[in-house]
């Protein structure tokens, strides 16, 4: 059986390439392959890290696995980083990106390091700070305003959930996907074909509770201009 990544054949053949090159790697295999000794202490130094969820450890084909999720050699990790975040998305989002086929020890601060230092966020965050200095100036670019974590919506109860998705795919066309859009409880969001919208556009729908506080009107306005002049 040959677990399943979502990734092209020659993506899975590169990291099988790189698994044999990589010196810790080829340790955990031979460890796995061999079985574990029963002791932490004398598992070789470089499969350590793993000791403690080896029962998850898996080799198919020459790749290394940590239950579903591909484990990556040191090589490669830079070029899946840059996959995770190809879009932008913040840490949250390529985290959970990441989380759900790869894996390797010390992923989560790698990531979270690696989007830190990225310039294009740090770009689209200095551009946010000066928005929010002169307050009467019409942004240009109203979903960098919002943020790329959080975006808000506002729309008319009656609104039909084709016209909703066709609204927001426009948006996300022009300004980028954000990571979570949280909407009321309007049956054109709760409907099937809003989940599949989500599931396909990589966002995570959230919905309001009547209570839930107006904590950016500024943000929600910027969201309804843009919509109504893409309306
Ligand atoms: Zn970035």
């Amino acid at each position: 059986m040959v677990k399943y990544l979502p990734m092209t054949e020659s993506r899975v053949k590169d990291i099988n390439l790189h698994t044999q090159d990589d010196e810790s790697l080829q340790v955990l295999q031979t460890t796995v392959l061999h079985g574990w000794p029963i002791k932490r202490e004398d598992t070789p130094s470089l499969a350590k890290p793993y000791f403690d969820f080896r029962d998850e450890i898996t080799v198919e084909d020459g790749i290394l696995f940590r239950g579903e999720r591909g484990i990556i050699p040191r090589t490669l990790r830079i070029d899946m980083m840059q996959r995770v975040h190809s879009s932008h998305i913040g840490i949250g989002g390529s985290l959970r990106r990441a989380k759900e086929c790869l894996y390797w020890p010390g992923m989560h601060s790698d990531i979270t390091q690696y989007i830190q230092s990225c310039e294009t966020c740090k770009m689209f965050e200095n551009k946010q700070q000066k928005e929010t200095l002169i307050p009467h100036e019409v942004p240009d670019r109203p979903w960098a305003r919002v943020g790329t974590d959080l975006c808000k919506i506002d729309f008319l109860e009656s609104t039909k959930p084709k016209t909703v998705i066709r609204k927001l795919r426009a948006l996300f066309a022009r300004y980028g996907i954000p990571d979570t859009v949280i909407s009321d409880n309007g049956l054109q969001f709760s409907c099937n074909e809003f989940a599949k919208f989500a599931t396909e556009w990589e966002f995570d729908h959230k919905t309001s509770s009547p209570t839930y506080p107006q904590s950016n009107g500024e943000a929600e306005q910027a969201v309804k201009s843009a919509c109504e002049r893409d309306s």
